[in-house]
């Protein structure tokens, strides 16, 4: 049986898999924005979960698979470790794209509502998304709102 080891960010000492059910009870969420106040996110990569399918040696083995294709890479990056994938040559002005927002009103938003989320798939020429929300927790109700436009700056 192989073991799938990580060094540790500390001590370079070895993490196995069988670490990582204590570590998640031990987690925590820190704050890398602490001046943020009112809202927050929260980003989880498929490293945590204790899922068979998630476990480190598959996902090593499916990284490994996908390294040397940039289209298979990016969709691993995205998925897998919950990142944005950055292309080069392509730079974005945060500052023209701001002047593109566009209001959103909160009467629009049941006021029972408890949890909003958002999720945004952003390719080259435009944004795909949807925002639920559940209104009560037990009930589950969630409503969905998409939205498209166009990203391509002119
Ligand atoms: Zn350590």
């Amino acid at each position: 049986m192989r073991v799938f080891e990580v060094p540790c960010p500390d001590c370079s000492g070895a993490i196995e898999e069988r670490h990582k059910p204590g570590m998640i009870e031990m987690g925590r969420w820190c704050p890398t924005r602490p001046k943020i106040k009112g809202h927050a996110g929260f980003r989880l990569n498929a490293l945590v979960p204790q899922l068979a399918n998630a476990s480190w040696g598959k996902l090593a083995i499916e990284f490994v698979a996908v390294k040397d294709d940039p289209s298979l890479l990016q969709t691993f990056v995205n998925t897998i470790l919950g990142q944005g994938w950055r292309e080069e040559g392509e730079e974005l002005d945060d500052a023209e794209l701001a002047n593109r927002r566009e209001g959103f009103s909160l009467d629009l938003v049941p006021a029972d509502v408890l949890v909003m989320t958002a999720g945004v798939d952003v390719q080259r020429d435009k944004v795909g998304g949807e925002i639920l929300w559940e209104s009560h927790l037990l009930k589950f109700t969630t409503f969905h709102r998409k939205f498209k436009h166009c990203t391509a700056i002119h």
